[in-house]
């Protein structure tokens, strides 16, 4: 007969999904109600105004789609893309590559604009690409890329795309609750993110928000969109203002009161406040990374301090250090992806699992691991050197 399942209590610093702050868990356990309860409408109207603040905007057209970031994802490119567009879409990582699929999937053209994994997007090669193409409507690109730990310029790729009349598509999975996201002040179209990076929430659930000209579009686009779930138009019965509270499907209620949680907890720690400790812990891991040799893959300039992508020492036995922090040390950290497959590390500082502890947990255990590897380390300098950028801080 088969047992409960009880997991064992990791430290999550990979790319996804981090720890989960214990309030947000608690909240899950809380009393399921009926998604049609009046309790419950309060509460879908709460997380509206506290998604609106962490995306910096007062956009009508923002609600959590019931499914992971890929779902939010593709929300965006069904809803917004037609049959025999052409849309431009950047790519320095797998994730720019999965909106490839999704341009492709919706009978639509994608041109893409290609930068090398490690590197942001180069806003020069879209706007070339957009003047190229005078017909696209939609530009597309991820602005924190997981598969590789860089951060593009969103506040010129969005100009850009308005600039040439042509609606933006930003991925922020990575980016919310971690670093700078002003939807408003960008003037970004359609945004989708994801509960599990950043907000440390439960996996599961995907942010959004459209614009009033994202929205103008789907109003006006003419055809019902090929995805009967994600179709903006009947979720929005739903989940809109004044709306009649129509079925449409089951919300998740409970992910739902995690989402609240979590966005609670964003809110009294505030905006800035966040993406200082993000930026401060990062600090902290890069000078003890480096005290150990190891090097990041992405330029200074263009870090995300959420995920930390380095190459590992030569003659490292990847799977193996990974495979002993986590037995040992129940400390999970990320392998690479795609071409960077075999060759680095990605280490997540994000959400509630970016702090001090872990920050040194780490480093302690890289320490301990690369000498059982027969690395000539300087052991315990990576450790000093994070707390000598924590005193420093402080
Ligand atoms: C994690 C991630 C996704 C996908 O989110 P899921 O919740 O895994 O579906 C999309 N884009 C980026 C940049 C991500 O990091």
């Amino acid at each position: 007969m088969a047992k409960s399942f009880h997991p064992p209590v990791r430290t999550l610093m990979g790319p996804g999904p981090s720890d989960v702050n214990p309030r947000i868990l608690e909240a899950v356990s809380r009393p399921t109600i009926g998604h049609l309860d009046p309790a419950f409408v309060g509460l879908m109207d709460e997380i509206k105004a506290l998604l609106q603040f962490a995306f910096q905007t007062k956009n009508a057209l923002t609600l959590p789609v019931s499914a992971p970031g890929s779902a939010g994802m593709e929300t965006c490119f069904v809803n917004l893309v037609n049959p025999g567009d052409t849309v431009i879409v950047a790519q320095n990582g797998v994730f720019g590559g999965r909106m490839k699929e999704n341009v492709e999937r919706c009978g639509a053209t994608a041109v893409m604009v290609q930068d090398e994994w490690g590197t942001a997007v180069d806003p020069q090669k879209v706007a070339d690409a957009l003047k190229a193409n005078p017909d696209a409507r939609v530009l597309a690109f991820v602005h924190a890329e997981t598969s590789t730990g860089a951060r593009s310029d969103a506040a010129t790729l969005c100009k850009l795309a308005s600039e040439h009349d042509c609606l933006s598509i930003v991925d922020a999975v990575t980016s919310l609750g971690g670093i700078e996201l002003d939807v408003h002040g960008w003037g970004a179209d359609a945004v989708y993110s994801g509960t599990q990076k950043c907000l440390s929430c439960i996996p599961g659930l995907s942010p959004v928000t459209f614009s009033d000209r994202a929205a103008a579009a789907i109003e006006n686009r003419g055809r019902r969109a090929q995805s009967w779930f994600l179709d903006l138009e009947l979720v929005m019965a739903y989940w809109g203002e004044g709306a009649q509270r129509a079925y449409h499907h089951t919300a998740p209620v409970n992910d739902l009161y995690a989402l609240h949680e979590a966005l609670v907890i964003l809110e009294e720690e505030g905006l800035q406040s966040a993406w200082d400790r993000h930026q401060r812990n990062h600090d902290a891991l890069a000078a003890g990374l480096e005290a150990l040799g190891i090097e990041f893959v992405v330029d200074r300039e263009y870090r995300l301090p959420q995920l930390n992508c380095v190459r590992f020492p030569d003659g490292i036995d990847d799977g193996a250090v990974r495979k002993t922090l986590l037995n040992d040390f129940q400390l999970e950290i990320g392998a690479g992806l795609g071409p960077l497959a075999g060759q680095v590390w990605r280490i997540g500082l994000m959400g509630f699992a970016s702090n001090q502890k872990n920050v040194l947990l780490c480093l302690g255990a890289l320490d301990a691991v690369l000498r059982q590897q027969g690395l000539a380390v300087d052991s315990g300098a990576a450790v000093a050197a994070a707390q000598a950028v924590y005193a420093a801080q402080s």
